[in-house]
């Protein structure tokens, strides 16, 4: 579809009226974060405080009217509310009205009950294994004693389900989702919510909906940490994650190269503008181990630590680009879980060690007692 798209989806929704206010919902200033990409449409509808789910009717009204737009072939619309009523069925990615409170306000992180940190796994850009060490990162604080969650918050790309073996709809236990259990840890994925096949248009209030009952509705308790892979970039979607998930601390994973690199200094500045501590960029793809032994620099050497040292930001380490952590990952046998010894698994248990201090330094439990560094098998 042209340019002149969303004014024709925007022209249909003119025409839903929300009969209590007793105006369209544009007028009203109810539709947000409509994008369309190609045929495919989706917004929010966000409701009044303290309307919630009651106004399914609402949503379904809106979607029938944009469905019928010439050259419209999917609508995705969602309910989004400021103070929704608690309680109710198991949740959805999207389609759903929410029921939970969405947090009140940008800025304020309600946090999740039982969990006892949270630490956003991001990058500036796609492609750099942010996945790969978000799953290998939380094995190894696993292996470090601690109850580790993965809760992968990557819209356009779910990769968690692939990287550690997940398959099939996550089940309920009447009031929560179960988590999958994965070499130790517990896991949940956007990707396990929506069908593969669903057309990935996503924004701010789209988002928060998916992720707020991602971490609320999942029974996550009792974890150490629970780690979010978030989505990669440094969008509208990305800042609201931000801004509103109760952030303990966040790691950048970068490449070397300087595309890279712009990224993820722009990964930092969003997190620090939001006040979310950044814990340290990690580097992936560092280098390349030639059979004779030799690294090989094929994106430049050292470039997210000089990186980290002028943001005046950490350096956790670097994790060189290796074939069994390729074929591991996409084989959804993670390397730190299937072979913790192997010599591709000490990077990421090393900068698990950084970051559990930081953790512990964080949430106080450090003056409390030592980070556990024994390995458990
Ligand atoms: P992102 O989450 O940043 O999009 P992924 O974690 O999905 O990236 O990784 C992209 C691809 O790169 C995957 O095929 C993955 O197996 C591979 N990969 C990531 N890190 C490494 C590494 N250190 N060594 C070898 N392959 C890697």
């Amino acid at each position: 579809m042209a340019d002149t798209a969303e004014e024709k989806v925007l022209a249909a929704l003119r025409g839903v009226v929300d009969e209590r206010a007793g105006r369209d919902i544009v007028s009203l200033g109810r539709v947000k974060g409509l994008v369309v990409r190609g045929a495919h449409v989706g917004f929010a509808i966000e409701l009044p405080p303290g309307e919630g789910a009651e106004r399914e009717p609402l949503r379904k009204a809106a979607e029938a009217a944009v469905a019928k737009v010439p050259g419209v072939l999917s609508v995705t619309a969602v309910l989004t509310s400021h103070s929704a009523p608690a309680g109710g069925a198991a949740p959805h990615a999207h389609r759903a009205a929410p029921r939970r409170a969405a947090p009140q306000q940008a800025g304020e992180r309600p946090s999740v009950p039982g969990v006892g940190a949270i630490l956003a796994v991001a990058s500036g850009k796609g492609g750099v294994g942010k996945s790969t060490v978000a799953v290998n990162l939380a094995l190894a604080l696993a292996r470090l004693g601690l109850k580790v969650g993965l809760l992968d918050a990557d819209i356009y790309g779910p990769s968690v389900p692939r990287l550690l073996g997940l398959t099939g709809k996550p089940e309920t236990d009447g009031e929560k989702l179960r988590p999958h259990e994965a070499f130790g840890i517990k896991a949940m994925s956007i990707g396990l919510l929506v069908g593969e096949d669903q057309p990935m248009i996503w924004r701010g209030p789209m988002v928060m909906t998916a992720l707020t009952q991602l971490l609320n509705d999942v029974a996550w308790a009792p974890l150490d940490v629970l780690l979010v892979d978030m989505p990669p970039g440094t969008g509208d979607a990305q800042l609201t994650l931000a801004q509103r998930v109760p952030v303990t601390g966040a790691v950048i994973v970068s490449t070397p190269q300087e595309i890279a690199l712009t990224d993820a200094r722009k990964g930092l500045a969003m997190f620090r503008q939001t006040h979310v501590p950044v814990f340290g960029i990690v580097e992936n793809m560092a280098y390349f181990v030639a059979p004779t032994g030799e690294r090989i620099f094929i994106f430049g050497e050292g470039g997210a630590r000089r990186t980290a040292g002028t943001l005046d930001c950490d350096f956790l380490g670097e994790i060189p680009l290796t074939v069994r952590v390729r074929e591991t990952s996409d084989a959804g046998t993670p390397i730190v879980a299937i072979a913790p010894h192997a010599e591709e698994s000490a990077p990421f248990l090393a900068i698990a060690e950084k970051v559990a201090a930081k953790l512990a330094e964080a949430t106080g439990e450090g003056a409390r007692k030592p980070p556990k560094i024994s390995y458990v098998d």
